[in-house]
C-alpha cells in the first residue's frame, strides 16, 4: 500500500500559458504603470527563464507625469517619458545585472532608439505583439543577427480561480477563524 492516493482533476478547460505567452502578459502587466496617456508601453527582459528587469513607459524619477501635468508634445510626440524597453535597460543598470545574450518581451514593436538600445546591451531575441509607427527596428534587428517574432497577443484576463481552488479561501469568508 503506497501512503498516498492521486487525486486527478478535471482540468480540461485549463489552459496554462507557453513561456512566450507569460511574458509577453507579464509585459502588458507592466505596462499598466505607464504614466503617458497617449501610449502605454511595457518591457520585460529575461534570460533562461528569469525576469531580469521590467519596464514601462514613464517620467524620470521624481518628475511629473503627463497624467497630471500633461505631455510635452514636440513634432507630434510626447517626449517627457523613456520608453519602457530604456527603463528596463535602465532598472538593470541600477542593479549590475548584464542582459547579454537576453530576450525582450514588449507589447509593441521598439522605437528605432529603442531598438539599437536593446541591441548594444546584448538582447539577442526581442517578442512583441503589436506594432509601432515610423520605426527601423526591424532592420537593425536584421542586421546585428537579433530575433524578431510576432506572437498573437496574450489574453488580458488573468486567470486566478480563487472560487474554485479547493486550498485557497478569501479573508473574509466566515469559517476562516472558526
Ligand atoms: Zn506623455
Ligand atoms: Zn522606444
Amino acid at each position: 500500500m503506497l501512503p498516498y492516493k492521486i487525486v486527478k482533476i478535471d482540468a480540461s478547460n485549463w489552459k496554462r500559458p507557453s513561456w512566450d505567452e507569460y511574458f509577453l502578459k507579464l509585459a502588458m502587466l507592466a505596462s499598466e504603470r505607464a504614466t503617458c496617456p497617449r501610449m502605454h508601453c511595457g518591457c520585460v527582459l529575461v534570460k533562461d527563464k528569469y525576469v531580469l528587469a521590467t519596464g514601462y513607459n514613464g517620467s524620470l524619477p521624481g518628475t511629473p507625469h503627463c497624467y497630471e501635468d500633461g505631455c510635452m508634445v514636440v513634432n507630434d510626440h510626447c517626449v517627457r517619458t523613456n520608453h519602457a524597453e530604456i527603463n528596463a535597460i535602465c532598472q538593470a543598470s541600477q542593479h549590475g545585472i548584464s542582459l547579454s545574450g537576453g530576450t525582450a518581451y514588449v507589447t509593441n514593436m521598439p522605437c528605432t532608439n529603442c531598438a539599437k538600445a536593446l541591441v548594444a546591451a546584448g538582447i539577442k531575441r526581442v517578442v512583441v505583439f503589436s506594432d509601432y509607427h515610423d520605426t527601423l527596428a526591424e532592420l537593425f534587428f536584421h542586421d546585428a543577427g537579433v530575433i524578431l517574432d510576432r506572437l498573437p497577443m496574450p489574453e488580458t484576463k488573468i486567470n486566478y480561480d480563487l472560487e474554485t481552488f479547493s486550498s485557497a479561501r478569501r479573508f473574509d469568508d466566515d469559517d476562516t477563524n472558526s
